[in-house]
């Protein structure tokens, strides 16, 4: 049996799997993440090195959050400090015997699930993974689409709103900025400073201050009507962007990843309420399903070791 090693990379961790050819993880390694080019690239080959020795693995892939070009160079990773500009899959290819392959974390995530998790067996698949920010991988027509310099996909940045709140990166009104987690903590704090939102300060213990998103979600859990309601506001905000990505791209099924997936259906319910009202056509096309990722954090390594295998000839 041939395996391949899948490793994945973001602010937090490092984990690598390697990934035999039905699937199944065979070994792994976590560390946290390390801090700087020189540091990144040790732990990785560790990793792969390591995990190659013990299960004769024959290619390797890394998904690490940031943009990253063809030639595997990490333009920009903002939750990564030190890589910029760098050239991280020429690093690799030096130190290692096997070949290895560096890609976007979002996209080998969406290769995870689209291979064996909750778009297993489909073609056109959107990912939307909704943390502190929204990222995304795009699947379509069986392959990854990474734009012409590989820094495509980043679907969290369009403007659904010229009027709307500032986004992390800048811009007015971009679909993280009314849609993300981030945006669910701004109006937690919306409807506490206009005196509203007892039940969440609430679930906070008490202090005003120290609201976010996280007790939005618990007094929602609760079944308190303000907390649903922001919910709800959250939810259409996920829809609209949601259902502009949809008319364009038509996808099979759309895959929700990210810290904001733990609320379960008391937030992916309205969102698919809201993405049937907001879609093109909505009564008279199929049912485009939104359904919650079925691997977890181990999405990103299984689709770096699928991508792995076209490097294993
Ligand atoms: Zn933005």
């Amino acid at each position: 049996v041939t395996a391949t090693v899948g490793v994945d990379v973001g602010g937090t961790k490092l984990l690598a799997l390697a990934v035999d050819e039905e699937g199944r993880t065979i070994a792994h390694r976590r560390v946290p993440s390390a801090q700087g080019f020189d540091a990144v690239v040790a732990d990785v080959v560790a990793a792969i090195e390591g995990l190659a020795a013990e299960t004769g693995a024959v290619a390797a892939c890394l998904g690490i959050a940031g943009m990253v070009d063809p030639e595997g160079t990490v333009a920009f990773a903002p939750n990564i400090p030190g890589l910029r500009a760098a050239p991280v899959g020429a690093a690799l290819r030096k130190r290692l015997p096997i070949p290895v392959l560096v890609d976007n974390d979002a996209n080998v995530a969406a290769v995870g699930e689209a291979a064996y998790g909750a778009a297993t067996g489909r073609e056109h698949v959107l990912l939307v993974t909704i943390g502190t920010g929204i990222g995304g991988g795009l699947v379509l027509g069986g392959r990854v689409y990474r734009g012409a310099h590989g820094y495509g996909g980043e679907i969290g940045h369009f403007t659904v709103d010229a009027t709307g709140p500032m986004c992390a990166c800048g811009e007015r009104g971009h679909w993280e900025a009314i849609a993300s987690g981030s945006a669910l903590d701004r109006m937690a704090r919306e409807l506490v400073a206009a005196g509203g939102g007892h039940a969440v300060v609430a679930a906070a213990g008490g202090d005003r201050t120290a609201v976010d998103g996280t007790h939005v979600a618990l007094a929602a859990h609760l079944g308190d009507a303000e907390a649903r309601a922001l919910l709800e506001r959250l939810a259409d905000g996920i829809a609209l962007g949601m259902a502009g990505l949809c008319n364009i791209l038509d996808p099979e099924c759309v895959v929700v990843s990210g810290g904001l997936v733990e609320m379960g259906n008391l937030l992916l319910d309205p969102v698919r309420r809201r993405l049937a009202v907001h879609l093109e056509g909505g009564a008279f096309r199929p049912e485009i399903p939104v359904e919650p990722a079925a691997l977890g954090e181990r999405a990103g390594a299984v689709g770096a070791a699928v991508l792995a295998r076209q490097l294993a000839g």
